[in-house]
């Protein structure tokens, strides 16, 4: 798992099921404390759970959903504004995306790539030479 998803190393999988052309895969956090983005202190009082669905790059040519249990945790600082915070994913994604990091690198990869092709030959009309790919951002292979 963690030669495919590097990104979930972070995280406990706990399981993997294929559904037609989907992958789904049951993730979790590994629990503990997590500081509060508020102030500082760490907590590790649970208030709810819930989860949250990311997309993520195929495997195998099927779609890849990551469905993650992520933890809502009560601030135990008195003096914070923030009575709750959820725990964030730092190498997996950003607060609220719907998209993995490692996916949206990716879709930013071929957006450049198209761009710089269809830029390089505006009378084409977009219609670039092949190797024009691989000479706009050598991340495309
Ligand atoms: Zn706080």
């Amino acid at each position: 798992m963690k030669v495919l998803f590097p990104h979930l190393a972070e995280f406990r999988i706990d399981g993997v099921r294929v559904a037609g052309p989907v992958v789904r895969i049951e993730a979790g956090t590994l629990g503990g404390e997590v500081a509060c983005p508020g102030c500082g202190v760490v907590s590790d009082r649970v208030h709810s759970r819930y989860h949250r669905q990311l997309l993520d790059t195929a495997v195998a040519s099927r779609e890849t959903l990551i469905r993650l249990r992520v933890r809502r945790l009560f601030c135990v600082n008195s003096d914070c504004g923030r009575k709750t915070f959820a725990e964030q994913m730092p190498g997996l994604a950003a607060r609220h995306a719907r998209r993995s990091t490692v996916l949206d690198r990716v879709l930013q990869a071929v957006a450049l790539a198209v761009a710089c092709w269809c830029a390089a030959d505006p009378a084409s009309g977009g219609r670039g030479q092949s190797d024009d790919f691989a000479a706009a951002d050598p991340r495309v292979a």
